[in-house]
């Protein structure tokens, strides 16, 4: 009987077709092969919803993996490239610094360059701030775009990039990568689950005209109703809105900019904070805002004011609730994208937990004997990413000098987990970074908004003062100077884009 039950599964349900479904659909077909029938169900009348334009590098290996030629997505998605974000008035009014992708400066020596850094900026011998070492910047700042080299003996490998794009056009293009390898989508809105009595695993959903649809796996893409993991299963929600507080945003894309900046910008307002997101064929803008201390009008007034009259569409409210599913995979089903949880998008981390649900679903795959035992790594090994980047946003909050408004007041004060305080006080007093390995966000960015955000160490790390005989001040000038160079000889972004991949949404 047992053997009998290692039997390969044979359908999979995807409910959903926004950015998380289509992705899903997309890696499932090509990792599966025709062995497994995939179905995706989705609702034009319910929609998706509609934004999520900034992503993180590691999106590239998912393209990658899928075998998506880079300029054909750029093309296809009106999309730009990232370098990284500019933080504008977080740490404190008037103030902003950048969080690149990729390291500041380059390695001389065994011990790590921000160490130095930190020794010759306590010591008083550097006055500018770190990110006058970072390339993502330099490049950012002059607006200028080029694929980093392999060769790390260059400057130019010290960068990573990854994108900004039209969530839309994105699902669009997936879906048509996903069909051409045998996904049947269907038309339709989900009204009933009905579950089996003795195992309480999901046997079908019945479509609003009657149709029923079986499968041996759901995959739950319904978005933020988590139609299926919370609606039928009931699986529960573990709420972070006393970490981060913000609660709603809106959203409104305005007209293209002339030159298109390669990098996200975040400002930091009253209630919460606003996005500048640059693509081909308009700029994406949202102020993700907590409604305890803004109205809803005030907030979308905000915005609209602070783009001028130059809007693209019309603005869009959205509500959500800051947190993570209890389970990610409960019985037959798995909740990917923003049925599993959400977080805000500062650091553009939706589209990349979608990735790495998806990759983990893969590696754990299912047999039809749907083992608890799989299921429960999953939700381990999801919850401890969760919880990682939830950190790293909440040192976006907490780390503020602000006290203009109650937002930051609250967020000053407010205490942090664990896991956070214990890598603030390591940093604080020692300068030195804690990280496990499975760390999405690594050294450089924890650097860029420690510092960024006001955490100066008391000291410079112990082996950067123990080594006076390297010639820091040498090597420092040598990586400055290379940087101005290997920046001056690069095309502008927009030169670049125009080149390689110009969207015809862009005309
Ligand atoms: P949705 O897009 O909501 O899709 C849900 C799907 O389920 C739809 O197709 C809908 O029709 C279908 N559906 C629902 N109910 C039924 C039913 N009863 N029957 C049939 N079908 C049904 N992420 C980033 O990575 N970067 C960003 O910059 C970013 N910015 C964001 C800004 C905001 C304000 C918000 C709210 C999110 C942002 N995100 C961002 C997150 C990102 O938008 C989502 O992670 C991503 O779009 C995936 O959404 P989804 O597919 O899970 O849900």
């Amino acid at each position: 009987m047992a053997v009998n039950q290692r039997v390969p599964i044979e359908q999979v349900l995807i409910v959903g077709g926004g950015s998380a479904g289509w992705m899903t659909a997309a890696a499932l077909a090509q990792t599966l092969g025709p062995a497994c029938r995939i179905t995706l169900v989705e609702s034009e009348e319910i929609g998706t919803v509609g934004v999520g334009e900034a992503t993180i590098p590691p999106i590239r290996h998912f393209n990658q993996r899928l075998g998506i030629d880079e300029a054909t997505f750029v093309r296809e998605t009106g999309g730009s490239y990232k370098l990284g974000i500019e933080f504008v008035d977080w740490g404190r009014l008037g103030h902003s610094y950048f969080h690149p992708f990729g390291q500041h400066g380059a390695e001389f020596d065994t011990v790590p360059f921000y160490h130095y850094w930190m020794r010759e900026h306590l010591a008083g011998r550097i006055a500018g701030p770190i990110d006058d070492f970072s390339m993502g910047w330099a490049m950012a700042r002059a607006g200028k775009f080029a694929h980093p080299s392999p060769d790390r003996r260059m400057i130019q490998s010290t960068y990573d990039y990854a994108y900004h794009f039209d969530a839309v056009l994105y699902a669009r293009f997936l879906r048509g990568y996903a069909e051409a390898r045998g996904v049947k989508r269907v038309e339709g809105k989900v009204v009933d689950v009905a579950l089996d009595g003795a195992s309480g695993d999901i046997r079908s959903v019945t479509l609003d005209d009657g149709r029923v649809l079986e499968a041996e796996l759901f995959i739950d893409c319904s978005g933020f109703r988590g139609l299926l993991i919370e609606g039928a299963l009931e699986a529960g929600y573990e709420n972070w809105q006393h970490w981060l507080p913000c609660d709603r945003a809106v959203a409104a894309p305005s007209l293209r900019q002339a030159g298109i900046a390669p990098y996200t910008r975040s400002t930091a307002r009253t209630a919460g904070w606003q996005w500048r997101i640059p693509l081909q064929h308009r700029t994406g803008n949202g102020y993700v805002h907590c409604n305890a201390f803004i109205g809803e009008q005030e907030a979308h007034d905000t915005l609209v004011d602070s783009l001028g009259d130059e809007l693209a569409g019309d603005p869009r409210l959205l509500r959500f609730v800051t947190g993570r599913r209890r389970a990610f995979w409960h019985r037959n089903c798995v909740a990917i994208g923003l049925s599993a949880g959400f977080m805000e998008p500062l650091e553009s981390t939706s589209l990349h937990l979608i990735q790495y649900g998806i990759l983990r679903l893969l590696a754990l795959f299912p047999d039809k004997a749907m083992s608890p035992l799989l299921a429960r790594e999953y939700n381990a090994q999801t919850a401890v990413e969760y919880e990682r980047i939830r950190d790293f946003l909440i040192l976006h909050y907490k780390a503020t000098e602000r006290d203009d408004a109650e937002l930051w007041r609250y967020c000053a004060a407010m205490p942090v987990p664990d896991s956070l305080q214990y890598k603030i006080d390591h940093f604080r007093e020692f300068g030195v970074l804690v990280a496990d390995e499975r760390e999405l966000f690594n050294n450089p960015s924890w650097i860029a908004v420690y510092l960024g955000q006001g955490i100066v160490p008391e000291r410079a790390p112990a082996m950067a003062t123990m080594r006076s005989h390297v010639p820091v001040a040498e090597r420092m000038q040598s990586i400055a100077g290379a940087m101005q160079d290997a920046v001056a000889a690069m095309p502008s972004h927009s030169q670049f884009i125009e080149q390689h991949c110009r969207s015809a949404a862009a005309a």
